[in-house]
């Protein structure tokens, strides 16, 4: 006896409530998406890994352990995005879309990372991502933080701060890495195994490393000492923040480990999640193009976990349900049927065919999927051309005839899109017999 296929550990496979949350996120983002007038792009699954092992470093923890890749059929080495950035600049370079810089653009869909599967961490999870490339300037800072503060607002998530850190540029940054190469060497010994191999290769990392070992010399650190043009920038990126009703609270221990990233550093945190506490993270990287091989191209993005979102967002915009369910009573009432069907959808209703049952059920299957009417056709109802309407909340049921249906239903649906108010504007309920 052959068992059946199990998942595969970490991927999640959703129904119902659950799906129907993880698509409102979606939804939102790309309402939001649109007031910031980001672009939609879409980028391949998979890369070469060289992309993603030459922008994400080596040191780090997604390309040491966490990518999937594999050699396909001509012997390449292939990657299944861990993230979205890096197949983004890529497609800046490859695709020619320098010439449309500043370019913002948003996209969503699954990334992969071997990692151990717990609450809120996947090996196949899902990103909302935004970035702005080719803008050097901190309006984009603070442009990009709005979008992803406003989309969090929308999606009715409380008790998410927003940490706000700058690493510097060149100058400041090489000059501050050098003192903590210094300060952490003199502890070395002292220090946490990750800490102690990272400690020259990527010294930022250990200032937020979660090891007990390695936290009183990071508390002892050396602070960053800005040259005057990076306290301006991070200066212009606080105002913006202000004026835009952005609220922050600096934290100067939140890094970004690579070289590649400059100024801005940012990341949404909750307390809801335990230990998967960032919601939303992203920075300024302004050198990771060039990493690519292609020329210097400021840029600044988030990422945001899906599924995350999907734990944390507060009452469900509407739960998915039909207007309509058709109830063929005979045989030859199953032509009638369809072409009813055909007409509401084309006027906007939403509608299925109960076919399976008495008609006792099929009444029961069409309350408990939320419709608000059942449509009755008999031999009856043929003859007369015509259709039993049964209001499911009242009880109530009437005929009516099959040309006038869609209009009937419009208006019980929608009693208000035959009104004109002020300001009002009912935007997809426009009533069949108005156009
Ligand atoms: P963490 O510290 O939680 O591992 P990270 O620094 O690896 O996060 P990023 O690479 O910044 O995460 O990815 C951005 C966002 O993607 C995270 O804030 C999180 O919401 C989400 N995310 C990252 N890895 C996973 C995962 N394995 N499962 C679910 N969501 C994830
Ligand atoms: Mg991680």
């Amino acid at each position: 006896m052959s068992s059946t296929p199990q998942p595969i550990r970490g991927t999640q496979s959703l129904l119902g409530e659950d799906a129907d949350r993880f698509h409102a996120v979606i939804a939102a983002f790309d309402r939001v998406r649109r007031l910031y007038g980001f672009k939609r792009v879409e980028v391949p699954v998979i890369e070469p890994t060289a992309v993603f092992a030459r922008t994400m470093g080596e040191t780090t923890d997604v390309v040491s352990k966490e990518m999937y890749s594999f050699d396909d059929r001509s012997g390449d080495s292939i990657t299944l995005r861990p993230e979205f950035t890096a197949g983004i600049a890529r497609a800046y370079l490859s695709e020619g879309w320098q010439q449309y810089a500043p370019l913002k653009v948003a996209t969503h869909g699954p990334a992969f990372r071997y990692e151990r599967p717990q609450k809120g961490r996947f090996r196949q999870f899902h990103q909302l991502d935004a970035e702005i490339i080719g803008a050097g300037e901190p309006q984009a800072d603070v442009e990009l933080l709005a979008f992803g503060a406003q989309l969090l607002a929308e999606l009715g998530i409380e008790g998410v701060t927003l940490k706000l850190n700058t690493l510097g540029d060149v100058e400041s940054r090489d000059r501050w890495r050098a003192q903590l190469v210094e300060h952490f060497a003199s502890h070395r010994a002292d220090l946490s195994e990750d800490s102690q191999a990272r400690l020259e290769k990527n010294p930022l990392r250990i200032l937020d490393s979660k090891d007990a070992r390695d936290k009183p010399f990071a508390a002892s650190a050396p602070p960053m000492v800005l040259t005057a043009e990076a306290e301006d920038f991070f200066a212009a990126v606080r105002a913006g923040l202000d004026a835009a009703g952005v609220a922050y609270e600096l934290d100067s221990h939140l890094v970004r480990g690579l070289d590649y990233y400059r100024h801005t550093a940012f990341e949404f945190v909750t307390d809801q999640l335990g230990a998967q506490g960032t919601v939303m993270a992203g920075g300024r990287y302004d050198g990771l193009i060039e990493q690519l091989g292609g020329p210097h191209t400021p840029a600044v993005g988030w990422a945001a976990g899906i599924e995350r979102l999907a734990m944390m967002i507060g009452e469900l915009p509407g739960v998915e349900i039909i207007d309509a369910s058709v109830i063929p009573l005979c045989p030859p009432a199953e032509a009638k049927a369809f072409e009813t069907l055909t007409a509401l959808r084309n006027h906007n209703i939403s509608a299925d065919m109960a076919f399976r049952g008495n008609v006792k059920k099929r009444l029961q299957r069409a309350v408990s999927a939320g419709a608000s009417f059942a449509i009755l056709i008999g031999d009856e109802e043929l003859a007369l051309d015509e259709v039993s309407v049964k209001h499911l909340h009242s009880g109530k049921q009437v005929s009516v005839s099959v040309s006038e249906l869609t209009n009937y239903l419009w208006k019980a649906l929608y009693p208000l899109s035959g009104m004109k108010i002020e300001g009002v504007n009912f935007v997809g309920n426009e009533a069949p017999d108005a156009a």
